[in-house]
Formats: C-alpha cells, sequence, structure tokens
C-alpha cells in the first residue's frame, strides 16, 4: 500500500457520527458512485466502523486517531470490492452470515487489469488478490451491538446482494449501505427484482415506525431524507415498463437502463 496522505476526506456530520469519503473512480472510471461513505459510529466505550473500503490507502491510522481508547468493531455492509478491501488492516471483522465465504478468501479483482488508471498498481503489486481480516465473524437480523449510548441494530436487506445489512441505531439514524442512494443501482436479475421491492417497503415501513428521518447511505450525497427510499421503490417497480429501452453493458455482465428521472441508472445483472 501507498503512504498517500488526502485520498480520504474525512467530516464530522454529528458529534459522534465520522464519514471517511473515498473516490472509487479512481479505481476505474466506469464507476460514477462517488464518494464512497465510510462512516464511523463513536459510542461512550465502543467504536464502529461500516465498512473499509477499496482498500488502496491504509484507513487503520484515520480510524485509530478519531476512536481513541475505545474498543473497535468492524463491519462489512456487504461484499463488494469497494467495500470489504481494507479488511486486512484490522484483525476481525463482521459480515452477514450469506456473505462470510465471499471475503474469507483473498479478493479477485483482476476485472481491473484493464484500468486505464494508474492507480491500479496497488493491486497489481498485489497479484490482484487482496488478502482478508484474520477472523471473519457472521451477523444475522436482528443482531444488537452496544456500543455505550448508542445501540445498533442489523437488519438483513437482501436485494443489492444476498448479505446486504442496513443498520438502525437507538439515536435515530438508519444508514442503507447500497440498498439505498441516489445514483447508479446494481440489481440483481429481472427475476429477483421483487425481492429488492420487498426490501425497500421494508425500510420504508420500519422508518415510518421509528420515525426514522435521516438516512446515511453507502455512496453519493449524506444524509439523505425518506423520499430517497420511495423514489428508488418508485423507480425500481417501473423497471418492467420501460425494460424494453436496456442496452447490454459488458463490464458489468448487466443491461442498462435510464430512469426517466435521472435520479437513477440500473444495472440489471444478466448472470
Ligand atoms: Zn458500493
Amino acid at each position: 500500500m501507498s503512504k498517500e496522505s488526502n485520498h480520504f476526506e474525512i467530516s464530522k456530520q454529528k458529534d459522534y457520527l465520522y464519514v471517511i469519503k473515498e473516490n472509487i473512480s479512481l479505481v476505474h472510471p466506469v464507476y460514477t458512485n462517488d464518494p464512497l461513505n465510510i462512516y464511523l459510529l463513536l459510542g461512550t466505550h465502543t467504536a464502529l466502523l461500516l465498512d473499509t473500503g477499496c482498500g488502496l490507502f491504509p484507513i487503520k491510522p484515520i480510524v485509530d486517531e478519531l476512536i481513541g481508547k475505545r474498543k473497535l468493531l468492524v463491519f462489512n455492509t456487504h461484499y463488494h470490492w469497494d467495500h470489504p478491501l481494507g479488511n486486512v488492516e484490522f484483525g476481525e471483522v463482521y459480515i452477514h452470515e450469506n456473505e462470510v465465504e465471499f471475503i474469507s478468501k483473498p479478493y479477485d479483482v483482476s476485472y481491473f487489469k484493464d484500468s486505464p488508471n494508474e492507480i491500479v498498481k496497488v493491486y497489481e503489486e498485489q497479484n490482484f488478490l487482496i488478502p482478508p481480516a484474520e477472523i471473519i465473524n457472521p451477523l444475522k437480523d436482528g443482531d444488537v451491538f452496544d456500543l455505550g449510548e448508542i445501540g445498533v441494530e442489523v437488519i438483513h436487506c437482501p436485494g443489492h446482494s444476498p448479505g446486504s445489512i442496513c443498520l438502525l441505531t437507538s439515536t435515530g439514524e438508519l444508514f442503507t449501505s447500497d440498498v439505498a442512494y441516489y445514483g447508479d443501482q446494481f440489481l440483481p436479475k429481472r427475476k429477483k427484482i421483487p425481492q429488492v421491492l420487498d426490501t425497500l417497503l421494508k425500510l420504508i415501513k420500519l422508518c415510518k415506525n421509528q420515525k426514522i428521518m435521516e438516512l446515511f447511505p453507502s455512496h453519493r450525497q449524506s444524509p439523505c431524507d425518506l423520499t430517497l427510499l420511495s423514489d428508488l421503490y418508485e423507480g425500481i417497480a417501473n423497471i418492467e415498463n420501460i425494460w424494453d429501452t436496456k442496452k447490454p453493458f459488458e463490464f458489468f455482465h448487466s443491461w442498462q437502463i435510464e430512469d426517466p428521472s435521472g435520479k437513477f441508472r440500473y444495472y440489471v445483472s444478466k448472470i
């Protein structure tokens, strides 16, 4: 890993919440969902880091400085490459039980071999196989963690990936991971789209019941309000009506569909 500073942009969103932003388009210009938002929640005795990023530059020194003497928990929202590649810096991480095996072995990023961007040399030096964390612990829906004055509940949200999770806090935040954000959406096969819609409905209901007003997505603008969930639900529900406008997009092995509102672009997996 190279030692360049100012790769990450750090900002304090609340007394107990930092966001560490990383631009994933640096790895390949095909990714337009900058920035990746890595969150750090600070309880009184324990901190929680939500994702470890692209693994290009060390993130642990930044985290260590921000958490002081607190114990640290490290979660991955899901296994896609831009979220767990810094795991090796931390001894122990958590991910939903459906995705433990995906991050337990060296992570193959050989699809970046042809990237026009210089930075992929960091991956090349590791033969495009990024080592995993030593210990990987499974998470389940409903698991609860006490950070000290902040409680965190794991919500299983399958669709974007089989083990995507969102986090609900006792202080009123919902971290929506890649389940909901404005920008390019990576969706499973067409026949699995109903599962994505079910997950979004579940989150809409949860936010209404818990009176959650602030959503913290893993990409692009943050925070967002509840309209993000309804905009995305309506957009994805409309895909069937505009299915004929799809174009093949081979880098992602997907069909690309433009949302008429301009708020989203969909990549529906072919495989
Ligand atoms: Zn992502």
